[in-house]
């Protein structure tokens, strides 16, 4: 049998961002599956934002394996009754930012940041679904056409371009009723002025500022940046933890979810590179905004291609 591949945070004092140096490829015999565990083969990696804060934040200590969601072939099992299984925790991010949250109506309009992303492209058109106006922002051109021209948004703004507020205003003529926020720093603050009262705003992530130097903290001054506006025109913000509806929501999410995609209304775009020793290069791309849609990494044969 090969062995196991995997790789780990190296020992080295970690930079803002990503580099190849934080990370280290290691192999090791492939072990026996003791009772109550299984032994996987590894298809797909995914790759997310959080896994940064997991090293930033000393979740994973040096030489630690790196904590990945992945898809994966069971090759031999000692657990009792199967092992469960996760099944799309950023289509459950998004319905319960959008959805429960949100709560987009029709004619009101909601407002995405990394609109083509794993997150945003999902919560986008499920706001589309609900009868809101759509506007997506994101980086560059092809971003914002795809979700314009395949997923139905009505209208997408780069954040890259100078006129980058006055351009968001132009597309959301009416003001924003809802905001999902994956992102802070410039796109919140162009965003900020349009909220209309009783509008609601999700905080799912805050990812310009996941290069931030210890003891900041992007939310209290997000916070603080938006204060009287929230107050003056009664904006609801609230913080989104998907754990915390997986527990009452993950049945019905799965229901509602597989319905849209199988009538093809909730499409979805994947960036899938090839290769374990791609994932240090791809995670970092990623963070930075170089994946077109949700970031995977293919490590192994896929049997259902
Ligand atoms: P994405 O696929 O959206 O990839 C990240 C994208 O963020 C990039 O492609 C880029 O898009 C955008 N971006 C990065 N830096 C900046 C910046 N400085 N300014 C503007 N845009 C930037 O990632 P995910 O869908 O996996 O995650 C999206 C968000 O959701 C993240 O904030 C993540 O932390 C959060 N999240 C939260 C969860 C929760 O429970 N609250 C669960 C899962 C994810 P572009 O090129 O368009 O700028």
């Amino acid at each position: 049998m090969p062995p196991n591949r995997y790789w780990t945070r190296s020992a080295l004092p970690l930079g803002p961002w990503p580099e190849p140096a934080a990370f280290e490829l290691r192999e090791d015999p492939v072990p026996e599956p003791g009772p109550g565990q299984a032994l996987t083969r590894t298809i797909y990696i995914s790759l997310d934002p959080y896994q940064w804060g997991y090293k930033k934040r000393g979740v994973e200590a040096p030489g630690a394996p790196c904590h990945a969601r992945t898809v994966a072939q069971v090759i031999e099992s000692r657990m009792e009754g199967g092992g469960g299984g996760g099944g799309g925790v950023l289509g459950l991010t998004a319905y319960a930012g959008m959805i429960l949250q949100g709560d987009p109506k029709p004619g009101e309009t909601a407002v995405v940041s990394a609109a083509s992303g794993g997150v945003g492209q999902i919560a986008g058109q499920l706001a589309r679904l609900r009868g809101a106006r759509v506007v997506g922002i994101a980086g560059v051109e092809k971003k914002c056409r795809f979700v314009v021209e395949e997923l139905g948004f009505n209208a997408c703004v780069s954040h890259l371009s100078p006129t980058f507020a006055a351009d968001l205003k132009a597309v959301a003529p009416a003001g924003v009723d809802v905001y999902f926020e994956n992102v802070g720093g410039a796109v919140f603050d162009a965003v900020l002025p349009l909220f209309n009262k009783g509008a609601r705003m999700t905080i799912c992530g805050l990812i310009a500022h996941y290069g931030d130097e210890e003891g900041q903290d992007a939310r209290a001054d997000l916070m603080k940046r938006g204060e009287a506006i929230f107050r003056e025109r009664g904006v609801t913000v609230r913080d989104l933890f998907v754990g915390d509806f997986v527990e009452g929501h993950h049945e019905a999410f799965l229901t509602e979810m597989s319905a849209w995609v199988a009538a093809g209304d909730v499409r979805y775009l994947e960036d899938i590179r090839e290769g374990l020793e791609t994932v240090p290069a791809a995670f970092a791309e990623m963070l930075r905004g170089g994946n077109f849609g949700k970031m995977l990494v293919r490590v192994g044969e896929d049997p259902t291609l």
